[in-house]
């Protein structure tokens, strides 16, 4: 090693982000070495300020968070989501699940899991904790170097492994490299992957609010004619809310002051969850979509956004991310256990095309719901009321539903199984 060379290990992650992080964990647990690099400092990723987002968790994706050592850290802070509502609602005098002439299809987890303490639909908890469980779980894993803040430049293969080389002069040698650099991934397009997708000329306004009745743990989204407008429970009586507008009401939405925010709030809610008050900050995030025709080349795999990012309107983006890794750990790990090398292009196409399916299912479907619920032209509003009344009448149907949105479809990698991969035997 010269000097410049900071790490020569099994993996390195390029992006600390929630995907990123999620997947350093993975890897360790099947035995390998990791070293995660990210483009900012730890305090700056760990500040309140950074992002307002809470995420749904699918069910499956906690049961990966407790195999990975996540769920202790982040307990406290989690809801249970015991109810979906999804309703095809209109804002005047504000909205009332079930209420006249409101569609709604309803999903009840004790439908698919008994007990009152069987597995909820899914958790929600506030990115920023669970960026601070994921991080405090690095923190313990010794054979995880953490190193930002420093941004990834390129990349370059050399006969048995590859090179990532960082802004300032720095790299780290792996047998893998894992992109987890984000939607608009530089290593991807190094990598000369094409993309397809396109803006939705949205932007999804984040806020946190603070009610006076409860919410009962269940999740609400709406489906209005500017976009999905989302509820969604955390502890201590309050909700995230994720309200989609055509670009610059959105922009208005995050910059009007307190009073007009409060009026806005007002008219959109009326009383359904009694006196409801905006806490915190405001956050606006453009949407879109954008799908990597690959997942994986030579030496190198992408993994979360890098791989794909989708319009939140199912709650998916960071789910997805939380599969990639599950299912890229387990074909490192079984590659490994058997003497292959784990950045070989068959162990990553084993990788692609377990991720592929689900992929494309909810980029597509996604896609269609917000192309076919953002607006108000009345046969269609008439159809889409239909189809969510009918879907909501077939038990099976329903289930199927719960299962699909907490990633129970398929062939489930061990991880979203709940079990840990550092018990497989050889
Ligand atoms: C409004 C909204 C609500 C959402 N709600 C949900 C939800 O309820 N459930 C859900 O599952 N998902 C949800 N999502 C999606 C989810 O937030 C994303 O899918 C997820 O955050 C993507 O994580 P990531 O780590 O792949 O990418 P990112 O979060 O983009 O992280 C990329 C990381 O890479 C770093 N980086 C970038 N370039 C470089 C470089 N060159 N060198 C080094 N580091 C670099 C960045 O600093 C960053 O830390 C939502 C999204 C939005 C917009």
């Amino acid at each position: 090693m010269t000097d410049n060379a900071i790490f020569d290990g099994d993996v390195v992650i390029a992006g600390g982000g929630l995907a990123g992080l999620t997947l350093a964990l993975a890897m360790e647990q099947v035995g390998l070495s990791v070293a995660i690099v990210d483009a900012l400092p730890l305090d700056a990723r760990l500040d309140p300020k950074f992002d307002g987002r809470s995420s749904a968790l699918a069910f499956t994706s906690w049961r990966m968070f407790e195999a990975i050592g996540v769920a202790d850290h982040l307990r406290p802070h989690t809801q249970r989501i015991e109810h979906i509502m999804v309703c095809d609602g209109r804002p005047y005098g504000g909205l009332k699940p079930g209420g006249p002439g409101a569609d709604i299809l309803h999903f009840d987890r004790t439908e698919i899991s008994d007990g009152p303490d069987g597995e909820p639909l899914g958790w929600m908890a506030e990115n920023r904790h669970s960026r601070h469980a994921l991080l405090s779980a690095i923190e313990k894993r010794d054979r995880i170097t953490s190193i930002a803040p420093v941004r990834a430049k390129h990349y370059e293969e050399r006969p048995g492994g590859i090179d990532l080389i960082l802004e300032d002069g720095r790299y780290l040698s792996a047998k893998l490299l894992v992109a987890c650099d984000g939607k608009f991934s530089r290593l991807r397009k190094q990598a000369g992957i094409r993309t397809f997708g396109w803006n939705y000329g949205q932007k999804g306004v984040v806020a946190t609010v603070q009610h006076t009745e409860p919410h009962n743990g269940v999740a609400y989204e709406y489906f209005l004619p500017s976009g999905p407008f989302a509820i969604l429970p955390l502890t201590e009586n309050r909700s995230s809310l994720v309200w989609t507008e055509p670009n610059e009401i959105a922009d208005a939405l995050k910059e009007m002051d307190e009073a007009g925010f409060q009026e806005e709030l007002d008219n959109r809610f009326g009383d359904f969850l009694g006196d409801v008050r905006n806490i915190g900050p405001r956050w606006a995030y453009p949407l879109g979509l954008r799908y990597a025709e690959q997942f994986c080349q030579e030496r190198i795999a992408f993994v979360g956004d890098a791989a794909r990012g989708i319009h939140p309107l199912a709650g998916q983006g960071f789910n997805l991310g939380i599969r990639d890794a599950a299912a890229l750990a387990e074909v490192c790990g079984e590659a490994r256990r058997v003497g292959l090398d784990i950045g070989a292009l068959t162990s990553l196409r084993r990788y692609e095309s377990w991720r592929k399916f689900d992929s494309v299912t909810l980029a597509a479907s996604t896609d269609m719901f917000n192309r076919l619920f953002s607006n108000d032209i009345a046969p269609v509003r008439k159809a889409r009321g239909l189809g969510l009344s009918l879907v909501n009448k077939i038990g099976p149907a329903r289930r199927f539903l719960m299962r699909q949105a907490g990633g129970d479809t398929g062939e489930l990698p061990r991880l979203l199984r709940g079990q840990r991969l550092d018990t497989v035997s050889a």
